[in-house]
């Protein structure tokens, strides 16, 4: 990485994400949410899998600024997504909580074995010590992962805590607990 007199900042193969920086040029020509507190303004956290069909402000009518967001495969409330909900509840106005999981995961539709294989053959390299966590009763998963939430001790009673499924091929969300 160098500077340039113009003050762009070059890299090695620079052009990869020439696609993405040009219609982020064209984003900030419209921008006009500069100065806007980091705060969940509609008092929501969700945490939801990294699947590119959901789009998680979208499915329940939120927008920028909103809501704090946590995904992961799976959408799993792990040690990280637990960190990120008590600063979203005691430092960012989070007073509701929705864990997401969805239809389709490919979390739940392979085992461990199966997706150390799959990646194995892609990166041509031995993937058998990689850890995918993946979920054998999606449901169970859900429950465990909303306890996780509504007993930890940072997290507190006051926060209402939900757990859905997001059906991919519908866009409908349906309380689970
Ligand atoms: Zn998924």
């Amino acid at each position: 990485m160098g500077g340039t007199d113009d003050g762009a900042v070059t890299h090695p193969g620079g052009d990869d994400f020439a696609d993405l920086l040009a219609a982020n040029a064209a984003y900030a020509e419209t921008f006009d949410e500069g100065g806007f507190d980091g705060v969940a303004h509609a008092g929501v956290a969700i945490v939801t899998c990294m699947d590119s069909r959901i789009v998680p402000l979208d499915m329940v009518g939120l927008g920028h600024g909103d809501a704090k967001i946590f995904r992961n495969p799976g959408g799993r409330v792990t040690p990280q997504a637990l960190e990120a909900l008590v600063l979203g509840v005691h430092l960012l106005g989070v007073d509701r909580i929705l864990v997401v999981p969805h239809t389709h995961c490919a979390m739940t539709s392979s085992t461990e074995e199966e997706l150390r294989e799959q990646v194995s053959a892609s990166a041509g390299v031995d993937a058998s010590w990689q850890p995918f966590h993946v979920v054998t009763d999606q449901l169970a998963a859900l429950a465990e992962d909303v306890q996780a939430v509504r007993s930890h001790p940072l997290i507190p009673d006051r926060v209402k805590v939900g757990g859905f499924l997001y059906d991919v091929d519908t866009g409908l969300l349906t309380r689970q607990i």
